[in-house]
Formats: C-alpha cells, structure tokens, sequence
C-alpha cells in the first residue's frame, strides 16, 4: 500500500489529485499535426511563471540536473572561467558539473548557512577587466540549507561592473512556488524542475533562456546532442519535440501551470511564505535554530533545522520515517547530521504542515530532544489562526 501521509522532503513534493489525473492519459503521436496544441500552451504559460516575456523556456526529458548540463554546455566553451559561490549541496554540484565540462571554475567558499557572497562576486567582477569570466552562477534556493539567496543583487554586481557574463540561475526549489524575475534581474539561464513548485514527478528539466543566452549558443563550443537547445528549439518551433517527450508529463504540466494561474502568481508566493513562515515559529517554539543565518536569507520553500549538539539529524529522519512513516529531508555534504530539513513547497497547506510539524515533535520526543510535545504546533497554529484570513489554500 503507499504511504498515505504527505511527504515534508523537499522535492520531489506532494503531487495533487487533480495532476495524477490529467498524467493518467493515453499515448498520442508527438509528430501528428495537433500535438503543438497541448505545447505550444505550455510554453507560453511558463513564461510568467519564470518572469519572462523576453525570453523563452524548453523543456528537456531530464531532471534539475540535466538543466544544468543544458544551460553550460549550450552557451559556454570548455577553458572558458565561471564565476560561482560553494554554500550547500547543490551550488557544489553544479560547481563539479561545470568542471567535469572542462571550465574554469573560479570558486568562493561561503558558509554553509550563508547565501550567494555577492560583495567578493562584485569585486571579482569589477577586477575582470578583460571579460575573461564568461558566466557568473548563482544558485537561489539552496535546498541543502534552506537559503533564499538575491539574484537582483547579483545582476546590480554584474551591472555595476559593466560586466557581460552571462547570469546563470538554479530555480530548481523556487521557481513556481517563490517570486522569480527573469527579465528584471537580468537572468540569462534559469533551471526549474517538475518535481518541485510544478507538484509533479521528477522527469522534465525546465530551462529559461534569454536573447543573449540563445545567441551565445551560436559560438559555444562545449559538446552536447541530447540537451542541444537548437534542435530543440527548432523542434519545439515547428510544434513538436526532437526525441519522444513524456506526453502524460506534458499534460501534467498544463495541469500544474492552470492550478499556478487559478490560485494567482502572488497568492501562491504568499501562501509559501505564510507555511514557512509558521515551521519557523515552530523551531523557534523548539528552542532550535535555522542553517539559514539571518532573516534575510530564509527560504519559504524549505527550512533546515540545527539539531541540538550530540544529536544525530539523520537518526532523527530515520526515526520519523520509520516510526511515523513521514519522510523530511536529511541533512547532505558538510550539514549531514547537523541538519534536517522540513519542505515545505508545492502542495502545501497549514493542515499539512502543522501534520508535519507534529510529527517531527514526535520524533524528536521519543529520541529525547530537549523540546516540549506540542510547544511548535502551538506557535505555528497561532500563527496560522492570525493570518488565515490571508489565506488561499491550494486546490
Ligand atoms: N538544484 C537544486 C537547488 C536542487 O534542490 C536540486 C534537487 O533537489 C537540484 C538542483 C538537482 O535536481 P535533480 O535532482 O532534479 O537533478
């Protein structure tokens, strides 16, 4: 039987009745005339969900990570430098990725808590007098932590230095569920995923891509076939795909972009925030604290907690996995153990969250946490009754 308790991992997250419905579809011919009817539709309403009116977005049978490959290889060149910023899993293992591609990763080590270093990333910049940096990546939402980091400030760095790089952005845990901006920040790459604010199987890499991004693939020279954005571009122009998509995941995605528009753009973003907002009062009800080190930097999409000294955070997801049958987020790279992770995106509502939040005083209980049962249900149920009037619950 599957589990019937909502998930708290952060991505892939709950996928709503109504998305499990519109996948459970028959094949169809991807060549026939009117298969441009169920895309074309969808790559327009991606756009405002991604910010964009300037740019485009393809989509690639592929997860997070294979958006990633797309956006390097497709624009940049093996040797070319890249400015980027070590602070959680995934900022890592795009920093590897490019590697792995022969470039010339320029690397600040940040700390694990802290967000993009945009300051030493300015500096840098302004030093680069002959342009030899090529791309500058900044990763949004650190999933790994729980940070929330400024990409506005980051294109004012590149602005600022009258700097061309191109801005290349991991949305992977914001995009759909946090406030994007592609063309106003300047982003010249943007990658989401379907398996997280979409609320649908892992499965599709979702990429914006800028004018300037789309004609520095004209002289890029990194190698790629699968993920080459001209053929998919011109596929996806003539109304079709250059490889076989995922049809029922195709008819997810109208699905996940209509339930986005229905509930309203800035409904969903503030509806993130109310959630995360409530898990945070009850960490701080617990007497914890966040990876995430200042206000600033919190991320409405996940919250990664500090387990006391002497504590195992791992044991502590094992326990509540096993006990309770409610998966959360275990801590990864140099926060395994120290941290564990509540998300907190995509299909998420204050009864959801508060199941969550029991479970995870439960657990914490039973492995003799110094918390008292019930004090951050408490804080967050306050929280939730004061704002609920704001509130616009998911379909
Ligand atoms: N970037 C971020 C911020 C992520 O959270 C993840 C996955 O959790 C990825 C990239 C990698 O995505 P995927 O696992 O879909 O390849």
């Amino acid at each position: 039987m599957s589990n019937p308790n909502p998930i708290f991992i952060p991505g892939p997250t709950n996928i709503p009745e109504r998305l499990r419905r519109a996948m459970d579809v028959a094949s169809r011919d991807h060549r026939a005339p009117d298969f441009v009817d169920l895309i074309r539709p969808v790559f327009e309403n991606l756009k405002p969900v991604f910010g964009t009116s300037a740019g485009q977005v393809v989509l690639f049978p592929a997860t997070g990570t294979g958006g990633w490959e797309a956006a390097i290889t497709n624009t940049l060149s093996p040797g070319d430098t890249v400015l980027a910023a070590r602070h959680g899993m995934f900022s890592q293992r795009w920093i590897d990725l490019c590697r792995r591609h022969g470039l010339d990763m320029r690397v600040f080590e940040a700390p694990w808590g802290e967000g993009v270093p945009v300051e030493a990333f300015a500096k840098a910049l302004a030093a680069d007098t002959d342009h030899r940096i090529k791309a500058v990546l900044a990763t949004h939402n650190e999933t790994a932590t729980g940070v929330r980091s400024d990409i506005a400030a980051v294109r004012q760095a590149l602005t600022v230095a009258d700097h061309p790089a191109l801005l290349c952005v991991d949305g992977v845990s914001s995009i759909g569920s946090l406030d994007f901006r592609m063309d106003e920040w300047g982003v010249d790459l943007a990658v989401a995923g379907s398996q997280k604010g979409f609320m649908l199987p892992a499965g599709l890499a979702i990429v914006g891509v800028s004018p300037k991004a789309r004609a520095a693939m004209e002289t890029a020279t990194c190698p790629r076939a699968f993920f080459d954005m001209r053929d998919m571009m011109a596929a996806n122009a003539a109304g079709s795909f250059p490889y076989t998509p995922s049809v029922p995941l195709l008819c997810g995605l109208r699905e996940s972009l209509a339930m986005l528009a229905e509930e309203g753009r800035e409904a969903v973003h503030a509806r993130h925030h109310r959630i995360a907002e409530g898990v945070r009062r009850a960490v701080a009800a617990w007497g914890l604290s966040l990876c995430a080190r200042r206000p600033a930097l919190y991320s409405d999409t996940v919250t990664a907690i500090l387990v006391p000294d002497g504590y195992d955070a791992g044991a502590l997801v094992a326990h509540a996995y096993t006990r309770y049958g409610v998966p959360f987020g275990i801590g990864l790279g140099d926060v395994a153990g120290t941290v564990f992770r509540i998300g907190h995106l995509g299909q998420m509502t204050d009864v959801m969250a508060l199941s969550g939040l029991a479970t995870a005083e439960m657990a914490m209980v039973d492995l003799g946490y110094p918390i008292t049962l019930g004090s951050g249900v408490a804080a967050a149920q306050a929280y939730y009754r004061e704002t609920a009037a704001h509130a616009v619950p998911a379909a």
